[in-house]
């Protein structure tokens, strides 16, 4: 099932030996893509499990370079991410989803939350908090409709650092959402104290739920996990009918998977919405 991301596309995916020399073309290359404009942004719908509506889109980040076509962010982001290139390219996905998201709202489509991966350098980095206010500002998006996503990894490191910065966001009416979540090694202490809004089950585990791996018993423990601690609980990874009336069954809230659609360019999303009657 890994593969079937990549089906859509020639991706380059260097592996995890890529030689220096290829990795440093990849950083070269990665410094021009931003003034050349060749990052791009697909969002990918997330949906109420109840009502099957469109309640959330998660921005993903695509490269379309001209040396190695369309590059798959696990490809790039590593390297982005050493070099330190993912503070100058996460403000690009951060200022341009924000922008996209508010575009939408204007056009008279339905509001929806854009959800925006943040990595753990650039939540780590100092004045990101700064940048966020500024961003929203700019683009004059209701920061309700913002959503970061953060790994557990992220969240449990630093701990009293990150419980800061978490209640500034809450502060800021920005909602937090715990990626990956099932990966890590949550203290459930820690994070029955942190200020977040959700939950989102860890594709393997929906994976799991068909394969008898024990997905359906920890799928229904983070589900119920979520609920006791009053967060919100999204599945990804959905791919089959199977996954989402267990998960329907089970009472999580939200789904996001090839199910339902992959991340598209903006225009096809727009054409998944709803449009206000005006
Ligand atoms: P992620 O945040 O866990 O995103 C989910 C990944 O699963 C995406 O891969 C998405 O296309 C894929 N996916 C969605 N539905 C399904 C499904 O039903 N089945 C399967 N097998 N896969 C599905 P993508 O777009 O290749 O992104 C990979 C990772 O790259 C992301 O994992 C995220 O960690 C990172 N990433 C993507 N965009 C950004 C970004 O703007 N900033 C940062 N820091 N990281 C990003
Ligand atoms: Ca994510
Ligand atoms: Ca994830
Ligand atoms: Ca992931």
């Amino acid at each position: 099932a890994k593969e079937r991301g990549r089906n859509n596309c020639q991706f380059f995916t260097p592996g995890l030996n890529i030689k220096a020399n290829q990795r440093l073309s990849t950083e070269n290359s990665l410094r021009k893509a931003l003034i050349r404009e060749e990052f791009v942004l697909h969002y990918q719908p997330q949906v109420n499990l109840d009502t099957g509506h469109i309640v959330g889109l998660e921005a993903l980040l695509r490269w379309n370079s001209v040396e190695f076509g369309l590059v798959s962010p696990a490809a790039f982001i590593p390297v982005a991410e050493e070099t330190g290139l993912i503070i100058p390219i996460g403000e690009w996905v951060l200022r341009t989803a924000c922008a996209q998201n508010k575009d939408w709202q204007d056009q008279g489509f339905i509001p929806l939350r854009i959800a925006v991966n943040i990595s753990a350098r650039q939540f780590q980095e100092p004045g990101f908090i700064k940048l966020v206010k500024q961003v929203l500002q700019e683009t004059k998006l209701d920061p309700q409709w913002l959503e970061l996503e953060i790994t557990e990894r992220i969240a449990m490191e630093k701990g009293e650092i990150t419980l800061k910065m978490l209640a500034a966001f809450k502060e800021l009416g920005i909602r937090i959402s715990i990626d990956d979540f099932g990966t890590g090694f949550s203290s459930l202490n820690y994070l029955s104290r942190m200020p977040i809004d959700t939950l989102k089950i860890d594709q393997t585990f929906i994976q799991d739920i068909s394969s008898g791996d024990n997905g359906k018993e920890v799928v229904t423990a983070i589900i119920q996990l979520a609920k006791n601690l009053q967060l919100k609980v999204i599945a990804e990874g959905v791919e089959t009918n199977n996954q989402c009336s267990f998960l329907k069954d089970k009472l999580c809230d939200e789904m996001q998977g090839y199910l339902f659609s992959k991340a598209v360019p903006s225009e096809e999303a727009e054409k998944l919405f709803e449009r206000l009657a005006k």
